[in-house]
């Protein structure tokens, strides 16, 4: 089945990493992801989605309390922060479009990725431990760092992710 062409003037069209078009008001707050008609599915990020979205309350806390953030519009550690990370390392696999001028998708930016939505939470998982992991090794205290190596070395990504989405599916919030 193709898209239909998309006509000009009723929202911004996204082009996907894959060449396909998507219009952003196809696109609502609670949808993760969406079959292509490249036949892949791609994961859908929103500004407005919180980040334990990915990962869980205690991390999103560390980051928020440790990761300085230069940029004055999302002063505090935040979805948007791990979508630019993921795009630093994925430039060509992800798209991204300032939808905060149509008031009727309740969202700033949206984000739509060449990887479907359980890839990219692995992805940002990984991400941020190595993000961890680095913060960590400045740290003075020897300890800390060994600590932190040791936990990490039980810490199995896809694991964590299967787990996690299992977990949040039981939950009322859509945003997965
Ligand atoms: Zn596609």
């Amino acid at each position: 089945m193709s898209e239909p062409r998309v006509p000009g003037g009723r929202g911004a069209v996204l082009d996907l990493p894959c060449g396909e078009q998507k219009r952003v008001r196809e696109l609502d707050l609670g949808k993760r992801e969406f079959d292509c008609s490249c036949g892949g599915s791609h994961a859908v990020v929103m500004d407005v989605h919180p980040p334990d979205r990915f990962l869980p309350e205690f991390l999103v806390d560390i980051l928020q309390n440790t990761i300085e953030t230069t940029s004055e519009d999302m002063p505090e550690f935040g979805t948007a922060h791990l979508m630019g990370i993921v795009l630093e390392e994925f430039p060509q696999s992800v798209v991204s479009k300032d939808v905060s001028d149509d008031g009727e998708l309740g969202a700033g930016i949206v984000w739509v990725t060449d990887f479907d939505s359980r890839r990219l939470h692995e992805i940002i998982v990984e991400l941020v431990v190595e993000l961890m992991e680095h913060a960590v090794s400045h740290a003075d205290d020897d300890s800390v760092i060994s600590e932190f190596e040791s936990q990490m070395l039980q810490f199995d990504v896809s694991e964590f992710v299967e787990e996690y989405r299992a977990q949040r599916d039981l939950d009322p919030e859509p945003y997965m």
